[in-house]
């Protein structure tokens, strides 16, 4: 079958699952998966599964992004950072929706070829940090503070306090939090006063390593 044909199939089988917010499914009719798993998997692509891209890391289960995306309630103006750029389709995902990607990932190979992945596609409203995302944006330019949405596609032993600072008033976190294999699926809002925290359920990322 062809890939279109494949990620439309794909699309419905996320519908099925519960996924309601339509710029998040259009999204996901949009960008192609077969470009960002390894040639190997190409065939793969459109199973609703995590796949190995190299270095021990994982390009994340499709309903379990879709999942996360739909937890950060995204607008088109949206400013979002995103903690473990790894194969770049996430990365791709929010793009399509929001106004501005600023993505962190430790691993350079890793982040290098998502870049090349990513520009190739024309993308012109990503940015890129190499490094420890759990210590969030950190970069000059853009010199963005402060993000509507973060989303971290990692397992975190618990919400990274430098993430939630750098959330906007209303702003929200999705994180897995967890330190074993299995973590819980953790929505942070920043309040007027405070932060709000609500858990949504198990799930099973790759560990964020950070000091
Ligand atoms: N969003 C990615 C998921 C990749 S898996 C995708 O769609 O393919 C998670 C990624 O987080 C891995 O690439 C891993 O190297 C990265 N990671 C782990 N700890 C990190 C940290 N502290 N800062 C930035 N990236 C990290």
């Amino acid at each position: 079958m062809r890939f279109e044909d494949q990620r439309k199939l794909l699309v419905q089988e996320l519908r099925q699952q519960g996924i309601r917010d339509e710029a998040v499914l259009a999204a996901f009719s949009k960008v192609p998966r077969e470009l960002y798993v390894p040639p190997q998997y190409k065939d793969y692509a459109y199973r609703n599964r995590p796949l190995p891209i190299g270095l021990e890391q994982t390009i994340s289960q499709p309903l379990m992004v879709a999942i996360m995306l739909e937890h950060l309630e995204l607008k088109p103006e949206d400013l979002v950072l995103e903690i473990g750029t790894g194969s770049g389709y996430e990365c791709a995902l929010l793009a399509e929706i929001a106004g501005e990607v600023c993505s962190v990932e430790r691993l350079e190979e890793l982040s290098l070829t998502a870049q090349g992945v990513l520009k190739e596609a024309g993308y012109k409203n990503i940015y890129f940090r190499i490094g420890d995302g759990a210590q969030g944006w950190l970069k000059a330019y853009p010199p963005h503070k402060e993000f509507d949405k973060i989303i971290v596609s990692a397992g975190a032993s618990q919400i990274p306090p430098r993430l939630q600072e750098q959330l906007k008033p209303g702003g929200i976190l999705v994180v897995p939090v967890g330190a074993g294999d299995y973590q819980i699926l953790t929505k942070v809002i920043r309040t007027e006063n405070g932060y709000s925290v609500s858990e949504h359920g198990a799930c099973a990322f790759v560990p964020l390593i950070s000091k």
